[in-house]
């Protein structure tokens, strides 16, 4: 196992945009090496190969890509399938895809045509975020090109198999990044999550059997295929394979977007890549490891932290998209959770109640514990709502509301409870 990554192992070779993002020069690096020859080995090893990798979902949810892909129907009962790669990207503090897209835009393309290959689909559509506007600039480019050089189309890439590749612009809403309301949205429908089941390997896209996955999900599935799936899995503690990109803002010297191992220390990661926390770790506050919706880890539970699924778990945390929002001393801890609290109730769909209402209530109570209004009985009453709010709603969006706040209270409560006493005092 490893857990420090060297350049020879870093999948996306243009993360920063040092070299040219044309096929060409992304052909120099490697991409679109040998695709036919990796498809010739059929559907069913592509398959076992990405579940023998260990990869899981990079959008958040963590779940194996290799076993998603083998929901899809074997036999196509008369429907197409579908492959939907989801660059919606607006949690926020995330912006990993971003810099595949604008980038690496081939390590998606070429893994679009091996998922497509690998779950019977003979089309695929990116949906991207509204604001990505330059993004979808260059990915078209990219699409373009591909056309151009038979890599997409009939017999795409020399494999034997048609695959087509359309991008959908987005119009902005957080909530198209939930796999079934970003399917609606591309019906053309108001993105609102549906009810599952059906799933949508069974009933996705226009009701045909869908895979949905994450840019890089998709982006990193040639690679594996190419240098095999034990070396991806050798990154990483067991049951968390492979290399993965952070993003990490906020409080350090120098946020930036990193590829890592998975598995890697957060001290060490942002002491590597960024420079350490601004004014030392002393000057730490806390860290919301995994994008705004998993709860902040406190300074004292950073030193122990592991960055992947299992490690930040065990923590009362996640992985979620592995951005970090680092918040030193000099933060408004109150006020920034206050600040998600506003943003969840402006992206709620509406649609069920304990989202649409308690979104709203835990904002408003959250205003009044940032200006110290609140009475100190309104903490527990917030608590409360977030736990009528967990699990209790279609999609995720109203525990990623209340997961936050849990966080805070969980960890800062003598704060805020010290924020309403001195309001009274004052008073
Ligand atoms: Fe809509 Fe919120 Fe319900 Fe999700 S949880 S379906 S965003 S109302």
């Amino acid at each position: 196992m490893t857990y420090a990554l060297t350049d020879r192992d870093r999948i996306f070779t243009n993360l920063y945009g040092m070299h040219d993002r044309t096929l060409k020069v992304a052909m120099a690096r490697g991409h679109w090496d040998g695709t036919a020859s990796l498809l010739a080995k059929g559907r069913d090893w592509v398959v076992n190969e990405v579940k023998a990798s260990g990869l899981r979902g990079r959008g958040g949810g963590g779940f194996p890509t290799g076993m998603k892909w083998a929901f899809m129907p074997e036999e196509t009962d008369g429907r197409p399938a579908y492959l939907v790669v989801n660059a919606d990207e607006s949690e926020p503090g995330t912006c990993k895809d971003r810099e595949i897209m604008r980038h690496d835009p081939h390590t998606l393309i070429e893994g679009c045509l091996i998922a497509g290959f690998a779950i019977g689909a003979h089309t695929g559509y990116i949906y991207i975020r509204g604001e990505y506007i330059r993004e979808r600039e260059t990915l078209q480019a990219a699409i373009d090109e591909a056309y151009d050089a038979g890599f997409l189309g009939q017999n795409a890439a020399k494999t034997g198999w048609g695959f087509d590749l359309y991008i959908h612009h987005g119009a902005g809403a957080y909530i198209c990044g939930e796999e079934t309301a970003l399917l609606e949205s591309l019906e053309g429908k108001k993105g609102m999550p549906r009810m599952r089941p059906p799933f949508p390997a069974s009933a996705g896209l226009y009701g045909c059997p869908t895979t949905v996955n994450n840019v890089e999900s998709i982006a990193v599935v040639p690679t594996i295929l190419r240098r095999g799936a034990q070396w991806f899995s050798s990154f990483g503690r067991p049951n968390n394979a492979g290399t993965k990109i952070f993003s990490i803002s906020g409080h350090v010297k120098h946020p930036c977007v990193v590829e890592e191992s998975m598995s890697i220390p957060l001290t060490e990661l942002l002491e590597r890549h960024c420079g350490g926390v601004r004014g030392g770790w002393k000057n730490l506050k806390a860290i919301i490891p995994g994008g705004s919706s998993v709860p902040m880890l406190p300074a004292s539970m950073c030193e122990e932290a592991i960055m992947d699924y299992d490690g930040l778990k065990e923590l009362g945390s996640g992985l979620g998209t592995a951005s970090l929002i680092v918040m030193d001393q000099s933060t408004d801890i109150v006020k920034a959770i206050w600040r998600l609290s506003k943003f969840y109730k402006h992206e709620s769909c509406g649609q069920c109640t304990p989202c649409r209402e308690g979104t709203g209530w835990m904002m408003r109570i959250m205003e009044r514990l940032v200006t110290g209004e609140a009475e100190l009985k309104e903490i527990d009453m917030l608590l409360d709502v977030t736990k009528q709010v967990e699990g209790h709603t279609i999609c995720q969006l109203g525990d990623a509301a209340a997961w936050p706040i849990q966080g805070l209270v969980r960890h800062f409560r003598g704060e805020i409870e010290q924020r309403v006493k001195h309001k009274r005092r004052v008073a």
